[in-house]
């Protein structure tokens, strides 16, 4: 065996859902078995993470979105993120994105895969006022602040 067999792999964070976990709002999951083969494929290892349910949001939770602005407003106190009933549920995503990045500290992660056009881990476009706009989730945002490199992941291929 190799030197480089033994050492040891890259970890990169990923949205649990688009490993299998059944994390979504409405109890389902965005499994993606390509993205699962591609990580291997690359050397890379994935550590699942789900801010909302690392945010005590719960699973099933109702959806939410964005209030207004965007995710770094959320983040610097000044929009909220409100369910389709209107209840208040920013802090929950605010732990959920500080979460990811404890995660990411704790693993020496620098890379991350996840969830496309979710509140939270949206790279590209996420819903703002209910209607789908370039931005990022509450997580990414945060994560990108402090360098993490983004890959949006579409989610449910075979
Ligand atoms: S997109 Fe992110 S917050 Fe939503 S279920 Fe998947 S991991 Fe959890």
């Amino acid at each position: 065996m190799s030197a480089q067999s033994n050492a040891p792999r890259e970890k990169v964070l990923v949205s649990a859902c688009l490993l299998g976990a059944y994390c979504r709002f409405d109890a389902r999951t965005n499994a993606d078995a390509a993205l699962e083969r591609e990580l291997a494929e690359r050397g890379l290892e994935a550590v699942p993470f789900c801010p909302e349910e690392h945010g005590g949001l719960g699973t099933p939770r109702p959806p939410a979105t964005i209030e207004r602005a965007g995710a770094a407003e959320v983040l610097d106190g000044t929009a909220r993120v409100l369910t389709d009933t209107g209840a208040d549920v920013t802090a929950g995503f605010v732990k959920g994105a500080e979460g990811a990045l404890e995660t990411c500290k704790l693993h020496g992660i620098r890379r991350a895969f996840l969830k496309a056009r979710s509140p939270s881990c949206g790279v590209h476009q996420t819903e703002v006022d209910g209607k789908l706009v370039p931005g990022r989730g509450v997580t990414s945002e945060l994560l990108a602040r402090h360098g993490i490199e983004l890959t949006s992941v579409e989610g449910r291929r075979p």
